[in-house]
């Protein structure tokens, strides 16, 4: 009889380290729906969220499911514990939010690399889409935001309030620029990606200096999630992906990580939250469910793939 592999249980169970809240986790059509994630470290106090598609109705969301505590005002979840913003591309599912509620918002910074940044403020916060809310392009600035540039290679940049910290790797979105965030505290780590094609469908290596990055975390396993993308169904054609993800693919870039990793017994457990996921204007959530079946039908070396849910937190 072949010898067992070590136990999963032998692995002491770590605390978790990141409150996440899904604020929205879908790739369009309805407002109110479309993707940002809360994150903090564990305990309830400030963080950030990646990406603002959805902000009031999904801070709303949260507080009834219990991603928040009970009770707590949405204008408290904005003010106090929304901290910042990381914005990984300029499209309106990530960041409809943002403008949206700004009227009603705080000081507060906007991360993002310099491309995303000059987008904001050329195609929504210029006077003309909206009152320029921030610190750049047409004046009069209202100073709300203040744009922080975020330059891939260079270490790590703190993130004021949140105990946080924050690094960008740019990915190839359909030939658009997109960004993956690597945010640490306490010396772990979670990954949060926009949206991204696979390198090979894409003519990009981007990914794959992503994995080639992220790689050593994953060893020394201070990775403690990857909140990811997965739009379509495998039945969707690679000349139809527009710059997004299928299971298949999803699951070929990260056999690509695994390998990188070196070691595929340490990405066993690893959770990969999926959002963006494309929903039917009739309200059926048969994409949902025909994309959680994809996954986890072979899932890449053995990781755990977790749908996030509008409002239900997580913990990683
Ligand atoms: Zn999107
Ligand atoms: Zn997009």
């Amino acid at each position: 009889m072949a010898a067992l592999p070590a136990p999963l249980a032998a692995e002491p169970v770590r605390p978790h380290v990141f409150d996440v809240v899904p604020l929205g986790v879908e790739g369009g059509i309805e407002e109110g729906a479309t993707t940002a994630w809360f994150i903090a470290p564990r305990g309830g106090g400030a963080g950030l969220t990646c990406d603002a598609g959805t902000l009031v109705p999904g801070i709303r969301a949260a507080i009834d499911k219990g991603g928040f505590p009970a009770g707590t005002k949405a204008s408290t979840v904005l003010h106090e514990r929304i901290r910042a913003y990381l914005v990984t591309h300029p499209h309106l599912d990530h960041v409809a939010g943002l403008v949206m509620a700004s009227p009603d918002d705080v000081a507060k910074p906007i991360f993002a690399l310099p491309e995303v940044n000059a987008a904001l403020a050329q195609d929504y916060f210029n006077w003309s889409a909206w009152p320029n809310m921030a610190d750049r392009g047409k004046p009069p600035f209202l100073r709300r935001y203040g744009y922080r540039d975020l330059t891939p290679g260079v270490p790590a940049v703190r993130v004021e309030g949140t105990g946080m910290t924050v690094s960008a790797y740019p990915l190839s979105h359909g030939g658009a620029l997109s960004t993956a965030f690597l945010i640490e505290a306490k010396g772990d780590a979670l990954l949060c990606m926009g949206d991204t094609g696979p390198d090979a469908v894409e003519k990009s290596s981007r990914l794959g200096a992503l994995w080639q990055a992220i790689a050593p975390l994953v060893r020394q396993r201070r990775l403690r999630a990857i909140i990811v993308e997965t739009s379509y169904p495998n039945a969707r054609r690679d000349e139809d992906l527009f710059g997004h993800l299928t299971p298949r693919w999803l699951n070929a870039e990260l056999e690509r990580l695994a390998k990188e990793v070196g070691d595929r017994s340490l990405m066993n457990g690893l959770p990969i939250v999926i959002g963006h996921i494309k929903p039917s204007i009739d309200g059926s959530d048969e994409a949902a469910r025909t994309i959680a079946g994809e996954l986890n039908d072979q899932p890449s070396a053995g990781v755990k793939y977790i749908i996030g849910q509008q409002g239900r937190r997580l913990g990683f």
